[in-house]
């Protein structure tokens, strides 16, 4: 199917050829037609599938009956209404309206918090059509009493799933109850919860459901990798995959802020241009480290979940789990940032013993059984069981509870290549699981790790065969 078959009008269909599309996307093909008619939708449909461009598009004409070139604020009410979770995806899909709508008249503003408010009060007064905004920041703004939802003929609620693990769905509703009650709603979301399909039924009325791929199904041009390796050894495993393999961008994810911000700060002690992204940072911080991040400055963006949703970041070809995520969706919301357009990408995770049961429920999730690959002189805890015993399970559940510093600290004699955890030159710093900072980056652990070659789990080691550009899933460019 073409573009030029959906029953776009010129303007729109410039504005994507414009953009270099040339044929619709799966959510577009199906999602197009259903909202041009007006009806209710509900879209499940993850990052990378192009369903921004799905919902702005035919939104975009819906209201073309209105557009005009009037000066006057009243000519200009707000419309159209998304919302999405967070500053990230909201700049995404306003810069992706403005894209799509360049020829048309219509204004449109993105709203989000961190920022002064003033300037968007202002923006609105001169009258917006289309309104981006993250639910915290458009209620603060209804309080202003400089909004008016009076005309609004649609809203779009973004990453439904999102929304709900970010607690924003009292939010949601408080705005939904101050819109028309005839509206065109749109949902999208990238799985359907019992809590998702419920505020589906309060929101949309008798909605098409369009699902691009299986509700959870990992991107298929990804390729997964585990690496096994002890909790205390996965720092220094981290900066040898970095630094010998050949690739241009990675981001890496943790669970935590705190994480985040120290990863980060280790990596780039170790010389490698890193950067952190996580939701304590002003908005300012956050955009210039993705702006570094998308133009090649910084190599490495360390970030955590909630932080990386809706990041568009194009040619991504390797995510990196620090710390696999223990709902097994974020697995594949993360890898979600690779693999996009057809691309191939590679997802590398670092799993400890008390990991393996959150990997089993990934694997559940998206039906793969991945590849295990033990890095020499990195191995994992002893008691590193796969599959886990029912029993262990359960008590690896418990303990995943405790904070890090609650949890035993492990006796064991250090194993070659671990001593060499340290990727920073700093003193006097222990981390909570015992780790120590304080110790020089020893070069052994990436000798080893570049002369190494990974062994399956459960295998003995074998002759190097394979180089880490080829553990990261790169070419194998680099011959040793
Ligand atoms: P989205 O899922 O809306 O975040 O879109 C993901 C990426 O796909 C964005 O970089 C879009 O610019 C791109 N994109 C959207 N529609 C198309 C299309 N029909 N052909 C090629 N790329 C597209």
């Amino acid at each position: 199917m073409r573009f030029d078959e959906l029953g776009l009008v010129p303007e729109l269909l410039h504005a994507v050829s414009d953009q270099g599309y040339t044929t619709p996307t799966p959510i577009q093909e199906q999602a197009i037609p259903i909202v041009l008619s007006g009806k209710d939708l509900m879209g499940g449909a993850q990052t990378g599938t192009g369903k921004t461009a799905a919902f702005a598009l035919p939104l975009l004409q819906r209201i073309l009956p209105f557009a005009n070139t009037s000066s006057s604020p009243a000519r200009h009410p707000v419309r159209i209404l998304m919302l999405a979770p967070t500053r990230e995806l909201a700049i995404q899909v306003f810069e992706s309206v403005r894209e799509y709508g360049k020829y048309l008249p219509f204004r449109s503003l993105c709203a989000y918090g961190g920022v002064d408010i003033k300037p968007q009060i202002e923006e609105i007064r001169l009258g917006v059509e289309v309104l981006v905004a993250t639910p915290g920041r458009l209620l603060d703004l209804v309080e202003q009493k400089c909004l008016h939802f009076g005309q609004v003929q649609a809203l779009v609620l973004d990453e439904a799933d999102r929304m709900l693990d970010m607690g924003f769905i009292p939010d949601v509703t408080r705005i939904i109850n101050l819109l028309p009650r005839e509206r065109q709603s749109l949902l999208f979301s990238a799985t359907f919860s019992e809590e998702i399909r419920k505020l589906a039924d309060a929101m949309l009325r008798s909605p098409v459901l369009v699902e691009v791929a299986r509700r959870n199904m990992a991107s298929e041009t990804v390729t997964h990798r585990v690496h096994p390796v002890a909790a205390e050894a996965k720092r220094a495993l981290l900066a040898g995959l970095l630094k010998s393999a050949e690739f241009d961008q990675v981001l890496v994810f943790t669970r935590t802020k705190i994480e985040t911000h120290r990863l980060a700060r280790e990596l780039q002690r170790a010389g490698i241009a890193a950067d952190s992204i996580h939701g304590n940072k002003s908005q300012q911080d956050r955009i210039k480290a993705l702006e570094a991040f998308k133009n090649g400055t910084t190599k490495v963006l360390v970030a955590t979940d909630v932080a990386a949703r809706g990041l568009d970041i194009e040619e991504l070809p390797h995510v990196i789990n620090f710390e696999i995520p223990h709902t097994p969706e974020d697995y594949v919301h993360r890898i979600g940032r690779t693999g996009r357009a057809g691309k191939t990408g590679t997802a590398i995770s670092l799993v400890s013993a008390r990991e393996v049961p959150y990997l089993v429920d990934i694997e559940k999730l998206i039906k793969i059984r991945i590849e295990q690959l033990i890095v020499p002189g990195f191995e994992p805890e002893d008691d590193y069981e796969y599959p886990p015993s029912g029993k262990k399970k359960s008590r690896r559940r418990a303990s995943s509870a405790e904070t890090p510093s609650a949890r035993p600290q492990r006796e064991r004699p250090a194993k070659r290549g671990q001593t060499s955890g340290k990727i920073g030159g700093r003193s006097n710093h222990a981390a909570p699981d015992g780790f120590d900072f304080s110790k020089p980056y020893e070069p052994s652990a990436t000798a080893s790790l570049e002369a190494g070659q990974g062994v399956k789990h459960g295998e003995r080691p074998r002759p190097p065969q394979r180089i880490v550009a080829a553990l990261l899933g790169g070419p194998g460019r680099k011959q040793t």
